[in-house]
């Protein structure tokens, strides 16, 4: 068994996984204006958290408040940016453009 680097523990699903694997974030902000802040540069200052680059993981953590417990965040902190983020890495599944001008091609021609 090869471990490569320290390991992470995602908040959403809980696995451990390789550091490298995850997406670090952080909250910023403060009082009622928390937000939290994608990190894959693994650069920002405070105390960060890791989380797959997973809409599933995303939702799990969302749902068991996940966030909160794990930065120590004392009110609700916005995930739009970590989402936006998310959604941008993530590999979307469903037909490419290639599959849908094939199926617009007309056999009789
Ligand atoms: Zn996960």
């Amino acid at each position: 068994m090869s471990t490569v680097g320290p390991t992470r523990t995602c908040v959403g699903c809980r696995n451990r996984a390789p550091a490298a694997s995850l997406l670090r974030f952080v909250a910023a902000g403060s009082g009622g204006d928390l937000r939290l802040l994608p990190d894959p540069g693994r650069r920002l200052p405070g105390r960060g958290a890791h989380l797959h680059p997973d809409p599933a993981c995303l939702a799990q953590a969302e749902r068991r408040r996940a966030f909160g417990r794990a930065l120590r965040l004392t009110g609700v902190a916005d995930t739009g940016l970590l989402a936006e983020h998310i959604r941008t890495v993530s590999v979307p599944c469903g037909p490419t453009d290639d599959e849908a001008s094939a199926l617009r091609h007309d056999p009789a021609r």
